[in-house]
């Protein structure tokens, strides 16, 4: 599981401008995709080798009319919670302000490794001096600038020195990892509770076979899963409160961890911007994943009622243009079942590996049914292809000009792909390579 860093701050500090400029250092070019990458308040980031998942709290908003210093309050306990090294933005113009003063003061009592980050030091010239911050008792400030990059990989060192060293865990035999995502209220608990409660899923609770006490192993079918907690489902009434507002975190630490995904929809809300910044993350980790709509109970139907669905959800995530999607009711239990025999389907592709030869067949045909265009008087050509890895499945293509194979060419190329191996509810990845 990668660590977690959070930003706090009061507002106008700089967080969201620091968030950017930590999380954006890379980013493939193969794997932007439209509309999922702007507005962010998480991602994943690497720095040294060291992979960890970055979260800008001031973006949470936890309730809409509440008073700022609450919800600078709020934002603090929820990184305090969470995340495994916090990250203090303060404005080196300004100085300590109450508001640092109360942040600081939770931190402290908290014990979680706080790295200070003194922002905005381009622009400080006279009395102001960030060695002012010593005196929050936090240790030592690290002036940036992250709006000019200035020492931000001084800033990133002190981060990762309080990682712990990466564990090799074990992994779970051969059980499907789940996770169940979405908006509080869609049905979760209730899926999860209408599949554990069912006589044909046999409920392992033997504790200590898994590394999370809360994640619960099952068996269907003959096949094992382990049920990732991403909210306190199975046991809800008691963490009730804090639940909520701690879910993001949770779902993006069940998601680095699971197999494959259900991103789970209200059938009687459709698509909330939410849902999309939670499927985006989907994406871009590459896990396998199923588009769940739930409570399709409460749906008034004529003949057509789906496929009006499935095209409003393909056009509000069009990203998961590869993921099935299927309509379920966790409370009149209507097929959710099925749900299982995809997720078998999806884990089977996100592991699948297809045949050099036939591979390279198909991407010649694709080559030939639409050639690259002509680079400069040199033809432009992809020489060979094969796949490097599952899970998600990755292809590398060799060619004499890999910087001039264009974007939308690929994903050509990945749509041939799809269409002759299926690839169904999982990511692929293209790379492009020199040919030598
Ligand atoms: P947030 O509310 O804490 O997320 O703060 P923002 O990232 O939105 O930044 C608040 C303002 O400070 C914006 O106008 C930024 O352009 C500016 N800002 C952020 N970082 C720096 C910096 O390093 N130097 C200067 N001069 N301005 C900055
Ligand atoms: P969670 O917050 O995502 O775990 O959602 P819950 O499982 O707690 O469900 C929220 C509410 O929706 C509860 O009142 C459930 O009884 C109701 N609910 C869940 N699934 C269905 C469904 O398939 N049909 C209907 N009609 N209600 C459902």
């Amino acid at each position: 599981m990668k660590p977690v860093v959070a930003i706090v701050g009061r507002p106008n500090v700089g967080k969201s401008t620091l968030f950017n400029r930590l999380a954006g250092a890379r980013k493939a070019i193969v794997e932007d995709i439209p509309g999922v990458t702007r507005d962010r308040l998480y991602d994943s980031s690497d720095w040294n080798g060291r992979e960890f998942i970055i979260i800008d709290t001031g973006g949470i908003r936890f309730n809409e009319g509440d008073i700022f210093a609450r919800e600078i309050k709020l934002q603090a306990e929820l990184a305090i919670e969470e995340a495994d090294v916090i990250v203090l933005v303060l404005d080196s113009r300004e100085g300590i302000t109450a508001e640092d003063e109360q942040v600081a003061n939770l931190l402290r009592k908290s014990n979680k490794p706080v790295v200070l980050a003194a922002n905005k030091v381009e622009e400080f010239k006279k009395q102001l001096d960030y060695y002012e911050f010593y005196k929050l008792g936090l240790g030592d400030p690290i002036p940036v600038s992250a709006m000019h990059g200035y020492n931000t990989n001084e800033l990133l060192d002190a981060v990762i020195s309080h990682f712990k060293p990466a564990l090799e865990y074990e992994e779970e035999g051969d059980a499907i990892k789940i996770a169940i995502v979405g908006r509080p209220n869609v049905g979760k608990s209730s899926l999860v509770n209408a599949l554990l409660g069912e006589e044909r899923v046999i409920v392992s609770d033997v504790p200590g076979t898994t590394r999370d006490a809360i994640d619960t192993p099952f068996q269907f079918k003959g096949q094992n899963y382990l049920l990732i907690d991403t909210a306190g489902m199975r046991r809800k009434s008691r963490i009730k409160e804090t639940t909520e507002r701690y879910s993001v975190i949770r779902t993006l630490k069940a998601i680095e961890r699971a197999d494959v995904v259900l991103i789970m929809l209200d059938a009687t809300e459709g698509v909330a911007e939410q849902d999309k910044k939670i499927a985006g993350y989907v994406h871009e980790q590459s896990r396998a994943n199923i588009i769940v709509v739930n409570k399709w109970d409460l749906v008034e139907k004529d003949g057509q009622t789906m496929n009006r669905f499935d095209k409003d959800i393909r056009e509000e995530l069009k990203f998961l243009s590869y993921s099935p999607i299927m309509y379920v009711s966790a409370l009149t239990k209507k097929r959710i079942f099925q749900v299982l025999e995809i997720v078998n389907f999806v884990a089977e592709q996100h592991h699948r590996r297809v045949n050099t030869a036939e591979l390279n067949q198909v991407i010649n045909e694709a080559m030939m049914l639409n050639p690259l265009p002509g680079g400069g008087g040199k033809r432009i050509k992809i020489l060979y292809s094969t796949q490097v890895r599952v899970a998600p499945p990755t292809f590398v293509f060799f060619s004499n000009k890999p910087e001039m194979v264009h974007f939308s060419y690929l994903r050509y190329l990945e749509n041939a792909l799809r269409k002759n191996f299926g690839f169904e509810g999982t990511p692929i990845r293209l790379l492009l390579r020199q040919n030598t």
